[in-house]
């Protein structure tokens, strides 16, 4: 029987953790902020955690996860923060995993979490679409049902490493006669499906993670619909819960800080009397957020978060890593401007790329104005809208 990993102290846990973490983290993936794990990088990280026994901190035991507490979930968060390991995306085991955990059949939890454990299956998010971002219930990819298929028809966009994906979940409206969150379905489709095309759209930091994903008379088993029909925005809401509760943590923020501190060392500009005042204004948000995000844990391990939090987290995470990296940048004068890596005192980093993720932070999970929106509504009531 695996062992109880709850059953250890925090410590030997953190000890064991760090340990594995160290021996076993390529170097050449230590770098943090600006490299995300992609396509087989990332399959290779879910292969190695699952086969040492890692993968999945917070899933329940019965489903293969580690079922670990949420304490413990953090611990292993900040000893990769301090490794200074790429991010993650995850969107299999992070975001549909719990969703199937609640809503799928038992044929879909046997078939797809495994290989969600074992990272013989990628996933990519299919929200958004050209005309539906924030208001998403608007959205027009239409599922029709034929017999035991539904037929796919639509555009997708802004889908997240779609182009390395295994598989999409999508959401589809099958039901135009009733109100618009009313006639949605959560449906899962493989990538390699005939009528399926994904197209990488190239962004200003030369990169070409987010895609567009077409579906032409795509033919998905009826099996493949997760929750009841014209349900699926009850599942999509339970899904980006999770995704805000990610996107609040500290860790793009603390990051950032201590290369905002490396910087202004680097530069000698630590007599500079404006540098030292926005960088303490900086310090004093990271530690309000640090502080919010234990406070929004604690409560968490007692069952007790509610959205409006979450989506505080969100924006005071997300604006905070921006108002970070735009310090950065001016303190770097010239060398701001530069579209290559640079090296400056300690720090090795790319300012421009650093940037470059920062800036849509505040878009993606939900834009901030909207989650604003959300926090107004459930702290001073609609009328406040
Ligand atoms: C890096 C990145 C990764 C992403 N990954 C994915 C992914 O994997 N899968 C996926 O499905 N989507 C993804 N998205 C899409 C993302 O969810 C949308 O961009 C987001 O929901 C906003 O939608 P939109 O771009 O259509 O903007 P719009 O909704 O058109 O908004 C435009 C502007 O208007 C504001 N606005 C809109 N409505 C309101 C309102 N009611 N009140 C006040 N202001 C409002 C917004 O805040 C924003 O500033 C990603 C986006 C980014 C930037």
């Amino acid at each position: 029987m695996a062992e109880d990993l709850n059953a250890l102290s925090h410590d030997a846990f953190r000890a064991r953790w760090r340990e594995w973490l160290h021996a076993n983290f390529p170097n050449e993936w230590r770098i943090p902020i600006i490299h995300r794990l992609a396509g087989e990088d990332e399959r290779r990280w879910h292969r190695m955690t699952y086969a040492a026994g890692w993968r999945a901190p917070s899933w329940p035991k019965e489903y293969g996860g580690l079922g670990l507490s949420l304490e413990k979930q953090l611990i292993m968060n900040e000893e990769m923060e301090a490794h200074r390991c790429a991010r993650v995306l995850d969107s299999g085991g992070a975001l549909l995993a719990p969703v199937l955990m609640k809503y799928g059949t038992e044929e879909q939890k046997a078939r797809y979490l495994p290989a969600i454990l074992n990272g013989d299956d990628l996933w990519c998010q299919g929200y958004s679409e050209p005309n539906s971002g924030s208001d998403l219930a608007s959205l027009g990819t239409t599922a029709v049902k034929d017999g035991k298929h539904f037929i796919i028809n639509g555009q997708k966009i802004w889908t997240t490493l779609a182009a390395f994906a295994d598989r999409i979940f999508v959401l589809v409206r099958t039901n135009k006669d009733v109100k618009k969150q009313a006639g949605i379905s959560f449906i899962l489709a493989d990538m390699d499906l005939p009528g399926l095309t994904v197209r990488p759209i190239m962004n200003l930091a030369g990169e070409d993670e987010l895609c567009e994903v077409f579906f032409d008379n795509v033919c998905v088993p009826t099996e493949n619909l997760v929750g009841a029909l014209d349900q699926g925005w009850t599942v999509a809401k339970a899904l980006l819960g999770d995704e805000r509760i990610t996107n609040g943590a500290p860790t793009l923020p603390r990051q950032s800080f201590e290369m905002l501190e490396q910087l202004v060392q680097g530069l000698d500009l630590g007599d500079d009397q404006g540098v030292n005042d926005r960088v303490a204004v900086l310090l004093c948000d990271l530690h309000d957020l640090a502080a919010l995000h234990r406070q929004v844990a604690d409560a968490a391990i007692r069952g007790e978060v509610d959205n409006a939090v979450l989506s505080m987290m969100k924006v005071l995470a997300t604006e905070l890593f921006q108002h970070i990296t735009d310090e950065m940048l001016r303190v770097s004068n010239e060398s701001a401007g530069l579209v290559e890596p640079v090296g400056i005192g300690g720090l090795d980093t790319d300012l421009r790329k650093l940037f470059m993720v920062a800036r849509p932070s505040t878009i993606y999970a939900g834009a901030n104005e909207v989650q604003r929106n959300i926090i107004s509504n459930m702290l001073l009531g609609p009328a406040a809208k």
